[in-house]
């Protein structure tokens, strides 16, 4: 019988973090290490709000390398900042090959496609989607800051993120915004 050369043992080096730029526009691959976890915020208040969720919801799973891997339970809550009828929220989760700006230009695409008219700053909207957190990424380019700058300041993006991660979610930052009407909306 033939014997084979014995094995030669290698150590792994762990991979360490990976440099990622804002555009990086590595294409998706299918071994999933190149894949990061991203958290988008959706909100409507004009149209038929729980139609627009959903649609949108189907939309961000099929953009290139990207699947919805958790979404919230659906929110009915009051205008922050914001005026005209109350707000349906929730969150979901991504895990996307999508690099930042590739996935905000995907997303201000989807709130285009929406209808969405911005004829002032916070004006009422058929559609909003916002990136809450990608990985543990830290960014501040003018079309694009991470973590969200505003997102602990709002019990409509806190609450549905505290229902999907709640690791995210510091007990002092849901209580900071407990005075804010949400309320959950059942599902059909
Ligand atoms: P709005 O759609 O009114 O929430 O505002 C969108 C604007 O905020 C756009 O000009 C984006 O480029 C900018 N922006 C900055 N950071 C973010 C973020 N994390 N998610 C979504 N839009 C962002």
């Amino acid at each position: 019988m033939r014997r084979l050369p014995p094995r030669r043992k290698t150590i792994a080096e762990p991979p360490g973090p990976t440099p990622l730029s804002a555009d990086d526009s590595t294409p998706a691959g299918h071994g999933g290490a190149d894949r990061h976890d991203a958290f988008v915020a959706l909100g409507a208040n004009l149209g038929d709000a729980r139609a627009t969720l959903r649609h949108a919801l189907d939309a961000l799973a099929r953009l290139p390398g990207t699947a919805v891997t958790a979404v919230s339970s659906f929110y009915r809550t009051a205008p922050v900042d914001s005026d005209g009828p109350d707000y349906l929220n929730a969150v979901a989760r991504l895990r996307t090959a999508c690099a930042p700006l590739e996935l905000l230009d995907h997303l201000q695409a989807l709130e285009d496609a929406a209808g969405r008219q911005r004829p002032y700053r916070n004006a009422p909207r058929t559609l909003d989607l916002d990136v809450l957190r990608y990985d543990d990424l830290r960014l501040d380019v003018p079309r694009l800051q991470l973590p969200h700058p505003r997102m602990y300041e709002r019990a409509f993006v806190l609450v549905p993120l505290a229902e999907i991660a709640p690791g995210l979610v510091p007990p002092d930052c849901l209580a900071a915004v407990a005075g804010q009407v949400i309320s959950p909306i059942p599902s059909d």
